[in-house]
């Protein structure tokens, strides 16, 4: 992914206010590896917006992951925005995320509340689960 220096860099989908380059996009191109568990939650929602589903796969823990996940059928969610309302380190190695992200589908718009739980294997952070609340 190349940047011209002289053009504006896009802003990061998941709303940190910080160029694409110099927050998510280092996750999602594989060069570099989200440092805490909400980093990596965000990188998850910016690979969302984007589409990546490689990268949503990768960064799914095992023992939970789905096959595959559908992010071309339709109706497609227009993802809108994303607030980031708790990091929660449980210990070093298990944290828990809660987060608001928040979409449109056929014009209708709809929140997505979940607390995300999180576990880091070999020095790198995955998704487990959440819980959606009502
Ligand atoms: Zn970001």
């Amino acid at each position: 992914m190349a940047t011209a220096r002289d053009t504006p860099a896009p802003a990061c989908p998941c709303g940190s206010g910080k160029p694409l380059a110099a927050c998510c996009g280092p996750c999602l191109a594989g060069e570099a590896t989200a440092p805490t568990a909400e980093a990596l939650m965000r990188s998850r929602y910016t690979a969302y917006v984007l589409g990546d589903e490689p990268y949503l796969l990768a960064t799914w823990h095992p023992a939970t992951r789905p096959t595959a996940l559908q992010l071309d059928a339709e109706p497609r969610p227009r993802w809108l925005g994303l607030a980031v309302k708790r990091h929660e380190a449980q210990d070093a190695d298990h944290a828990l995320v809660e987060f608001v992200a928040r979409y449109k589908v056929n014009g209708r718009a709809f929140k997505l509340h979940e607390t995300s739980r999180f576990v880091r294997e070999d020095g790198r952070w995955f998704y487990l689960d959440g819980d959606v609340a009502g």
